[in-house]
């Protein structure tokens, strides 16, 4: 089976990654140049783990994950709210946690496939022509080749979904906030995991990387979703977090690499069905959760995994209905996770931060750590059917 794997992030490299387990060697096209991947941190979680496990790709994971601490969030004015310890939540997941910068994510990936696998960087797909009996696909350097099956493995906004599927507009579902990542040298030490500060609207915080530098993470409620460009960007978030205190302050000043950089709507993807003939989606193209819940790299991997079993053994129209059986009921369940989140993490009003400031260090404490995982972690999503 002649499969095209369209982008080259956590879903299509470990799509490409599982197929090769089976013997199926895809073909892959990346937008980006290589090594140009997001500055932002990414978790690994129960889902994503147990791909790694299979892979063989935990122990490299494990050699660039971030530093585990506590995490600190104050107000504006840099007064303590409230702390809680990610070593806590690691324990709760017996291990199967961590935290790591997506460049280092990706390469490890990419190591894994490459040589394996052709990877075209800098190549997209220009138009898709299923005829019932296979797939043309011309690419944006105008040469064709024809595939058994297509999957669009290009993110939040997906072309091959736009091709294939419908114009974005059609599947965007806008939670109200923006967001924006990047990575910044620390001038001094952060002490912690995370230092964060928060404010009515708004969310700000600094990841430690453990390398002197730190991956940020700004969001806040905006109704809008006009793209916007670098200049803009910048002026919005000096709008929105001029004036913060440190780290804040340094983080804002920093140069901004914004080819790296994430700037964008916190929007979800819902796509009726993931499949249409023999072209299918996956990862963020098909169900978008959003960093909210910090399970859309876990689950994107969860959904390849599932997919590259099912075309191992059944012919592609079953295969895609098996993967879309299989994995829609954890993206139904993490996409209602996320939304309500999204309300907690930026807060609504004064006395919600201060709500939040309380309850949130009684949940993710020692005692309660595991009913609270119980009710907002992913539960572990079956990998393997009898028959794989
Ligand atoms: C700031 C931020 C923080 C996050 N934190 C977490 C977290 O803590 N935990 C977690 O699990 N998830 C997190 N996520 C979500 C996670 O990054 C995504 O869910 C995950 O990357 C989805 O992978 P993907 O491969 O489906 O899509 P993407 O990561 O979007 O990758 C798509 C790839 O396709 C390429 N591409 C795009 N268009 C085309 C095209 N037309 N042709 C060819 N290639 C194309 C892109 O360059 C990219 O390489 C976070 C996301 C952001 C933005």
């Amino acid at each position: 089976m002649r499969i095209l794997i369209v982008g080259g992030g956590p879903a299509g490299l470990t799509f490409a990654a599982c197929l090769l387990r089976h013997g199926i060697e895809p073909v892959v096209v990346e937008k980006a140049p290589r090594g140009s991947t997001g500055g932002y941190s990414i978790g690994l979680h129960i889902n994503g783990w147990r791909v790694a496990e299979r892979l063989g790709l935990v122990e490299a994971f494990r050699a660039k994950a971030m530093p585990l601490g506590p995490a600190h969030h104050l107000d504006r004015r840099g007064r303590k709210l409230f702390s809680y310890d990610y070593r806590v939540l690691a324990k709760a997941a017996e291990g199967r946690l961590l935290a790591i910068m997506r460049s280092d994510f990706q390469d490890i990936l990419t190591a894994a496939v490459t040589d394996k696998c052709p990877i075209h960087y800098e190549t997209t797909v220009a138009a898709l022509d299923d005829d019932g009996a296979g797939v043309t696909a011309t690419f944006s350097d105008g040469s064709t080749d024809r595939f058994d099956l297509v999957v669009g493995a290009d993110g939040y906004r997906s072309t091959v979904r736009a091709l294939a599927f419908g114009p974005h507009e059609d599947f965007l579902r806008p939670l109200g906030y923006r967001a924006s990542a990047w990575r910044v040298p620390l001038s001094r030490p952060l002490g912690a995991s995370f230092v964060g500060m928060m404010d009515v609207n708004h969310q700000g915080g600094l990841y430690d990387v453990g390398d002197g530098t730190a991956a940020t993470l700004f969001c806040w409620r905006d109704a809008r979703t006009d793209r916007l460009d670098p200049e803009a960007r910048r002026a919005v978030l000096q709008a929105k977090f001029g004036g913060w205190p440190e780290p804040i302050a340094s983080a804002l000043t920093s140069a901004i690499d914004w080819d790296r950089a994430f700037f964008d709507t916190v929007s979800q993807i819902e796509v009726p069905k993931w499949s249409k003939g023999r072209i299918a989606l996956l990862g963020d193209a098909a169900w978008c959760l959003t960093f909210l819940a910090g399970q859309g790299t876990s689950t994107a991997m969860a959904g390849a995994y599932i997919l590259a079993a099912e075309l191992a053994r059944k012919g592609h129209a079953e295969a895609l209905d098996s993967y879309e059986a299989r994995m829609r009921p954890l993206v139904t369940k993490m996409q209602a996770v996320s939304r309500k989140i999204g309300g907690h993490y930026v807060p609504q009003s004064t006395f919600g931060m201060r709500m939040q400031s309380w309850i949130l260090p009684i949940m993710l404490s020692r005692p309660l750590i595991k009913f609270t995982s119980s009710r907002l972690a992913a539960p572990a999503v079956e990998l393997e059917k009898s028959d794989d």
